[in-house]
C-alpha cells in the first residue's frame, strides 16, 4: 500500500451487502452524471495556456474516441462503430469551438465552464428540433462535452468496460447496461451510492461473483480516484484507508468465507435433496447465452428465467427476430433436455433502454409504468419479433415461455393472443416449433396474486418474482436506498400473499417457481420451500449454498417453519425464525 494513503486516517462508511465478498484495492471513480465543473476567474498572463488547455483536451479526446471506434469496428463491426463517427464530429465541431473561445476571451471564466456552458446551449438546442436524427445527436454532444470535461478537469471518463487496471468500482449509480458492459477481469468490487440489493445492476454483480454494496449514500464525494479501500460484500462495509490491523482481521474473516464456500462448492456436487429425501430442484437466473458455462458450472437444472431484456440493453439498436433466435438456441441447446425459461422482455422501470426517449419517454413513475408487458403489447412488431425467435428455438430444446408483469386474465389473454398469430405464422411457413411449448406468467403484482386462481387456470406454470412482489405489496421502490430497511421479504402480507399463490397454483395442479432474490438466500430458501414452492431460480453462484441449506433440512421440519411462520405477526419476527433455523442447521465456521 503506498505511503500517502497509509498517513490518512481510517474511514468506515455503512452501506447494504448487495453482492458477497471481500475486495481490497484502488478506486475507480465512475461519474456518469454530469460532472461537477468548477469555475474561476483566470489570470489575464495565463489566457494563452487557456486555450492551450482547451486544444490538448480536445486533442486527448479525440485519441480516445478514435480508440474506442477501431476497437469497436474490430468486435462488433463497421455499423455499430458508426456512433463514434458522430462523436467525432461534435468534437470537430468549429462553432461549437470558436463559441467556446469566444465566451472565455469576453468573460475570462475558466475554459471548463465556458464549454460546458456553450455544450449545454447546444445540447438544448438539438433537443428541441422537430427532426428525430438531428435529436439524437443531443446525445452525442453530451457524451462528447463529458468527456472534454473530464479530460479538463484530469478525471477519468466513465466506460466501465474499459477499466484498464484492477479497481474497485465507485460510483452514484450503475444503470443495468453499465452494470453489464463491466469488465469483469478488472472490477475488484463495486460500491453505489444509491440502489438496494435488488436492483439490476446489483443482480449482474451478484451474476458476476464481484463483491457489491449499494446505499454508500456520499461515498462518491469521500474517495478519489486512487484511493485505497476495503469492501465488505457481505456486511456492506466500506472502509477508507484501512489500517494494518483492520486489513488482517478481514483476511482472516476473507479465509474464513473462503473455506465455507468451497466446502459449499465441493458439496454442490451432490443431489439437491433433503435429509428425508424429498428433491428440491434449483434453477439458475441468466442475463445473457454467455453465461450457460456458469449454469454447467454450478450444475443447476436449467434456467429458471432468461432475463432477455440484457440483450436489448447493451445494443445500440433492437436485435432483430434471427439475431434473437439465435441467442435462444445457443441456451436451449446447450442445456437440453434442462429446461430454459425465456421470459418476454422486461424493459422499463429501472431497464429503459438508453438513448430511446421514442420508445421510452421520461416517466415520473416507471416502476408503476410503461414496463414489460404493457410495453410489448403497445409494440406489437417488436413484440410478434421476440415471440417468433422463441417458438423457433423451441425447436431445439427444452424451452419454456414466460410472460413478466401479467396483472390479470384479461392482459394475460392479449399477450396469448399475439403468440397464437405467430404459432400461425410459423406454421404457415412450416417453420418448426414445439407446438406444446409450456407458456407461463410471472406473478409479481399484488392483482396477480389476488387473482392467482384464475391465471393458473390459463397457465402452465407460475413463476413468482418477488423483488417486484414484495416493492408493490409493501410499497417500498427496490431501488430506493432510503427505504431500503423498509423491503422485508419476510413480511407477513408477503409471507401469506406466497403461500396462497402456490395454494392457487397446485389446486390447479400447475408448478410454481420463485425466480426473485429471495430465492437465492440460504436463510430464506427454507421458508419458500416449506410454503410448497415447487422450484427456487437463482443467479447461479447463490446454489451451492442454498443447496447445502436443502441437504441440511427435513422437508417436514421446512414445513413446520412455514406453518409457524404464518401464524406471526411481524417481518422481524419471521425472518429472526427463518436464521434460527438456518443457524440450528448450517455451521458458517
Ligand atoms: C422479480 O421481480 O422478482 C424478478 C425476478 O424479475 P426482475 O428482477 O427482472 O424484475
Ligand atoms: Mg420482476
Amino acid at each position: 500500500m503506498p505511503a500517502n494513503a497509509r498517513a490518512k486516517s481510517e474511514v468506515t462508511v455503512q452501506g447494504i451487502s448487495a453482492s458477497h465478498g471481500i475486495a481490497y484495492g484502488q478506486v475507480f471513480l465512475y461519474l456518469q452524471s454530469d460532472l461537477e465543473v468548477p469555475s474561476y476567474q483566470v489570470d489575464p498572463d495565463k489566457r494563452i495556456e487557456e486555450v492551450a488547455r482547451f486544444e490538448h483536451a480536445l486533442l486527448i479526446t479525440r485519441g480516445q474516441i478514435q480508440k474506442i471506434r477501431d476497437e469497436v469496428e474490430k468486435n462488433l463491426g463497421a455499423d455499430e462503430a458508426r456512433i463514434f463517427d458522430a462523436h467525432m464530429l461534435v468534437l470537430e465541431d468549429q462553432a461549437l469551438i470558436s463559441e467556446t473561445i469566444r465566451d472565455f476571451e469576453s468573460t475570462g471564466r475558466n475554459i471548463e465552464t465556458c464549454f460546458n456552458a456553450v455544450s449545454q446551449r447546444y445540447v438544448q438546442a438539438f433537443s428541441e428540433i422537430d427532426d428525430e436524427y438531428l435529436r439524437e445527436r443531443a446525445g452525442d454532444i453530451r457524451d462528447v462535452a463529458q468527456r472534454v470535461l473530464a479530460n479538463l478537469m484530469g478525471q477519468a471518463a466513465g466506460n466501465l468496460s474499459r477499466l484498464v487496471e484492477k479497481r474497485i468500482v465507485v460510483a452514484n449509480d450503475i444503470s443495468p447496461s453499465d452494470a453489464a458492459s463491466i469488465d469483469r477481469s478488472h472490477a475488484l468490487a463495486i460500491v453505489t451510492d444509491t440502489g438496494s440489493k435488488t436492483s439490476h445492476a446489483v443482480i449482474v454483480a451478484r451474476s458476476m461473483k464481484v463483491p457489491a454494496v449499494v446505499g454508500s449514500r456520499n461515498l462518491t464525494s469521500q474517495v478519489r480516484n486512487g484511493d485505497w479501500i476495503l469492501v465488505d460484500g457481505y456486511d456492506g462495509v466500506i472502509v477508507i484507508n484501512p489500517t494494518e490491523q483492520t486489513l488482517f482481521r478481514y483476511g482472516k474473516i476473507q479465509l474464513q468465507k473462503k473455506s465455507f464456500e468451497q466446502r459449499l462448492f465441493a458439496a454442490n456436487r451432490q443431489p439437491c435433496v433433503t435429509l428425508d429425501g424429498v428433491a428440491v430442484t434449483l434453477r439458475a437466473n441468466i442475463e445473457k447465452e454467455d453465461e450457460v458455462s456458469l449454469v454447467k458450472e454450478y450444475l443447476a437444472s436449467g434456467v429458471g428465467l432468461f432475463r432477455t431484456e440484457f440483450l436489448y440493453l447493451n445494443a445500440t439498436r433492437i436485435p432483430t427476430e434471427d439475431e434473437q433466435y439465435a441467442a435462444y438456441r445457443t441456451v436451449a441447446e446447450q442445456l437440453a433436455p434442462a429446461p430454459v425459461v425465456i421470459r418476454t422482455l422486461d424493459l422499463g422501470g429501472d431497464k429503459p433502454i438508453t438513448g430511446n426517449p421514442e420508445l421510452f419517454p421520461h416517466e415520473d413513475n416507471p416502476f408503476l409504468g410503461f414496463r414489460a408487458i404493457r410495453f410489448c403489447l403497445e409494440n406489437l412488431e417488436l413484440f410478434k419479433d421476440q415471440l417468433r425467435a422463441i417458438l423457433r428455438a423451441s425447436a431445439h430444446g427444452h424451452v419454456r415461455l414466460m410472460y413478466p408483469m401479467i396483472s390479470g386474465c384479461e392482459e394475460l389473454d392479449r399477450a396469448n393472443a399475439v403468440l397464437d398469430e405467430c404459432r400461425n405464422e410459423l406454421r404457415t411457413k412450416g417453420v418448426p416449433f414445439d407446438e406444446k411449448l409450456p407458456v407461463g406468467c410471472m406473478i409479481e403484482i399484488p392483482s396477480a396474486a389476488c387473482t392467482a386462481d384464475l391465471l393458473a387456470a390459463k397457465n402452465d406454470f407460475f413463476s413468482i418474482g418477488t423483488n417486484d412482489l414484495i416493492q408493490y405489496l409493501l410499497a417500498i421502490d427496490r431501488v430506493n436506498d432510503r427505504i431500503a430497511h423498509l423491503y422485508e421479504p419476510t413480511h407477513p402480507a408477503v409471507v401469506r400473499t406466497l403461500s396462497q399463490i402456490v395454494h392457487e397454483a397446485h389446486r390447479a395442479k400447475i408448478r410454481v417457481s420463485v425466480c426473485g432474490e429471495m430465492a437465492g438466500d440460504p436463510v430464506l430458501a427454507p421458508l419458500l420451500i416449506g410454503l410448497g414452492v415447487d422450484e427456487l431460480s437463482m443467479t447461479p453462484p447463490l446454489l451451492p449454498a442454498v443447496k447445502f441449506a436443502v441437504r441440511a433440512m427435513t422437508m417436514s421440519d421446512a414445513r413446520a417453519l412455514a406453518s409457524q411462520a404464518l401464524t406471526l405477526k411481524g417481518a422481524k419476527e419471521i425472518l429472526a425464525l427463518c436464521e434460527s433455523f438456518y443457524r440450528a442447521r448450517v455451521k458458517v465456521d
